[in-house]
Order: C-alpha cells, then sequence, then structure tokens
C-alpha cells in the first residue's frame, strides 16, 4: 500500500512546508489543502504549497487517501470535526502535532470508525504562517509515528514509508513515551526559554537595550526559541500537561542542586555539570542533529521543535 493522494489541513509552517516537500519529492502525488484563514489559502495558493487550494475541508480532503491535519493541537478536534463530512472511504488520518496522547484521544473521538495514526515530524522552526514552510525541513529530522493499538500495520507501514518519502528518518513509539521524551527534549527547553527571556525583560536596574546590546552573551541563543508561536506553545504546554510537570519538577530539584553548588563554593560540582553537558552537545552534532559551527547553520533556516 502506498498514498496517492495526500490532503493537508493548516497551511502553515508544517503543512506549507509538507505540501512543498510531497511536490519536490513525491511528485506522483496529488496534494490538495485548505486553511481556516482565507489570507492564508489565497497566500498559500500564490507560492503553490499544494497543488489545489479549496474553500472548504471537505473539497480538500474529497479522495484523498492520506489526510495530515497540521493545525495547532487545541484545534485538532475542530480541525477532524470539518473533514469529517467530505473523507472517502478508506482513508488514512494523521497529524503533526507536537503532543500525542491529547491528539490520539480528540481525533479518535472526533473521527470514529476511521483509520487514525498520529505522527510528529520534530522538525520546526521559530516561525509560523503560510510563508514559513520549506521543502528541506524533514531531511535528516526525525518523525516519530505514535500507531494506536489497533492500527493496522500496512497503514502504519505506508505513513513511515511517507515520511521517509520526504527525507525524514522515522521511529514508531507509544504515545506516552513520546510525551515524555519531548517534554525532555522540546518542552521544558521552550518553557525556560520562555521563563529567561521574559525574565530578562521584567529586570529591574538592566535596561531593554543593554539586554539586546550584550546578548551574544547567551541570551540571544533563547530568544530564538521564546520567539516560537504562542498559540503553538500554549496548546502544546496545555495538552501534555502531565509529562511537562513531571519533568519540571526534576528540572527544578536540579537547579536547586547546581544552585547551591554555587552558595557553597562546590566547583567540582560545577565542573563535573558542566563536563557532562558538553559531551551531550558533541553526541547531537555527530549524530547531524545540529551543526558545529558557531551560528548552529541556522543562517539559513531555523532548528527544530
Ligand atoms: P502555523 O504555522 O501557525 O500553522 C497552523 C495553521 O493552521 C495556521 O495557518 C492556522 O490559521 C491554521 N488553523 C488553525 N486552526 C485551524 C482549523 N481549525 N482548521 C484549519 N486551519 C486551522 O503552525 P505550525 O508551526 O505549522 O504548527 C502546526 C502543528 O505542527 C502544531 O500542532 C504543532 O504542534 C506542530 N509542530 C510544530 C512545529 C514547529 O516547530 N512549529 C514542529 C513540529 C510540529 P491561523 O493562524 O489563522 O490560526
Amino acid at each position: 500500500m502506498s498514498f496517492s493522494r495526500v490532503a493537508i489541513v493548516g497551511l502553515g509552517l508544517l503543512g506549507g512546508s509538507t505540501g512543498l516537500a510531497v511536490r519536490e519529492m513525491l511528485p506522483g502525488m496529488a496534494t490538495s489543502g485548505w486553511d481556516a484563514d482565507p489570507a492564508t489559502r489565497q497566500r498559500a495558493a500564490e507560492r503553490g504549497l499544494v497543488e489545489r487550494v479549496c474553500e472548504t475541508a471537505a473539497e480538500a480532503v474529497e479522495g484523498a487517501d492520506l489526510v495530515i491535519l497540521c493545525v495547532p493541537v487545541g484545534a485538532m478536534g475542530e480541525a477532524a470535526r470539518a473533514i469529517l463530512p467530505g473523507l472517502a472511504e478508506g482513508v488514512t488520518v494523521s497529524d503533526v502535532g507536537s503532543s500525542k496522547q491529547t491528539v490520539a484521544r480528540v481525533l479518535a473521538e472526533a473521527l470514529p470508525g476511521i483509520a487514525v495514526i498520529p505522527a510528529h515530524p520534530v522538525a520546526g522552526t521559530e516561525r509560523s504562517g503560510p510563508d514559513a514552510g520549506f521543502a528541506s525541513l524533514f531531511r535528516n529530522r526525525w518523525c516519530i509515528v505514535t500507531p494506536p493499538a489497533d492500527a493496522d500495520p500496512v497503514r502504519v507501514a505506508a505513513l513511515c514509508a511517507f515520511w521517509e518519502g520526504l527525507g525524514a528518518k522515522v521511529e514508531t513509539m507509544d504515545a506516552a513515551h513520546h510525551d515524555l521524551v519531548l517534554a525532555v527534549t522540546s518542552h521544558l527547553p521552550h518553557l525556560i526559554a520562555y521563563t529567561i527571556v521574559g525574565t530578562a525583560d521584567d529586570l529591574e536596574g538592566v535596561t531593554q537595550s543593554e539586554v539586546i546590546k550584550y546578548s551574544a552573551g547567551g541570551f540571544r541563543d533563547f530568544t530564538r526559541i521564546a520567539a516560537s508561536d504562542p498559540t503553538m506553545w500554549r496548546d502544546v504546554f496545555l495538552s501534555n500537561k502531565d509529562a511537562v510537570l513531571e519533568m519540571l519538577q526534576r528540572f527544578s530539584e536540579d537547579l536547586t542542586a547546581l544552585q547551591r553548588a554555587i552558595r557553597v563554593g562546590d566547583g567540582q560540582a560545577l565542573f563535573e555539570q558542566f563536563t557532562r553537558t558538553r559531551d551531550i552537545r558533541r553526541s547531537i552534532i555527530e549524530e547531524g542533529q545540529d551543526d558545529a559551527r558557531p551560528d548552529f547553520g541556522r543562517s539559513d533556516h531555523g532548528g527544530s521543535a
């Protein structure tokens, strides 16, 4: 089994990148799409994010054998209800949402009797909207597929092959495990970045212009993450609440330990911790998941989420 017609709902960064990647890398596959925002639909048509930008969700998914929901996690239910009247017999519905347990539950409720296989390409940037997408976004990035226990293995294999066709490396895992892993690798770092940038912004006695002028001391690397889309990230934290709170608790304990090491002058503890973290950075570069250049090689495109 392989898919021949994909419909993309939500034509922002992820939806637009998926459409462009299919058009470039799987040219035999027909693409259609819809977005709730008329201005986004117009821009998507101008940029050719998909071959056919439709006026309704039902029209976009008509005849599609794969539908991918690329809307914020909190809008998945609404998007699923909008496509339901147009879904073809035998269709597979997937998504790209950054948290998986909540999305799986919401989609199963909204689409009874439809084959739903959630997924999360761990690739993105701090940009959003129909101008943000680019075809190479998924190349050499991981896409995590989280099939429900009763999923048809043939459809799961077809979905994995679809993402591999767009240049991604694919792994399947349980949705609960996905949410725990991503809470550490993505959600918590975003929360920390949002906090640090907010704290610097609130500081009295340090002016805004000084914060910006001396940002190369580390602050600016947090600002890239903290510039990420507020709607998307609000929804991620609300939908992956338990795993994020668990990781936040551990993080607070580790931070307290470092705080203590500084207070009591335990240089050895600080040195050991910083050596350990440097090794992790090396492993990420060796795995090809980031660039060793000082600007992280991001002068062209962005990072990941
Ligand atoms: P985005 O650029 O803001 O695109 C989302 C698009 O969906 C927007 O055009 C939005 O329109 C539209 N939309 C909202 N509600 C809708 C609905 N009910 N029906 C149809 N369209 C709707 O966001 P994104 O970064 O592509 O994120 C999309 C999904 O990808 C999210 O679930 C996110 O968790 C996931 N993801 C994001 C990243 C990342 O780095 N950004 C990485 C991996 C996965 P309006 O702007 O008018 O609301």
